[in-house]
């Protein structure tokens, strides 16, 4: 049995979206945390991509920060920022939001008890 990537030493199992499609390794530890880096739809609504509206239009880029926070017992131990387009597709957003979790997983030593948010600042 293969142990999780995030550290955890419990075994790792895979996490995929409705339609099957592999997202992530992940173990009781962490799969809430690389669960919050996905819309929640993609794991319940098997057609999660074809409602959706594809915008082709011209319109500029636009930047948004989000804040990957690591919350010990007594408040925020430590946070990484990352910048991804807004008007990116979202699996690309999500795609880079679980890199740079993954990331910080690998920097920061998780204890239990600790929880990762994910958040969007507005930095102007
Ligand atoms: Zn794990």
């Amino acid at each position: 049995m293969k142990l999780c990537p995030c550290g955890s030493s419990l075994p790792r199992r895979d996490l995929v979206d409705a339609r099957g499609i592999f997202c992530a390794f992940v173990c009781d530890f962490c799969e809430p945390h690389k669960r919050a880096c996905y819309r929640p739809e993609i794991f319940t609504d098997p057609n999660y991509w074809t409602d959706e509206p594809i915008e082709t239009g011209g319109l500029p880029m636009s930047e948004k920060t989000i804040a990957i926070i690591l919350i010990g017992p007594g408040g925020e131990l430590d946070r990484k920022k990352i910048i991804v387009n807004d008007d990116d597709d979202m699996s690309e957003t999500s795609v880079a939001i679980c890199n740079a979790i993954e990331e910080a997983m690998e920097e920061w030593v998780l204890s239990p008890g600790d929880t990762i948010k994910i958040e969007e600042i507005s930095e102007q």
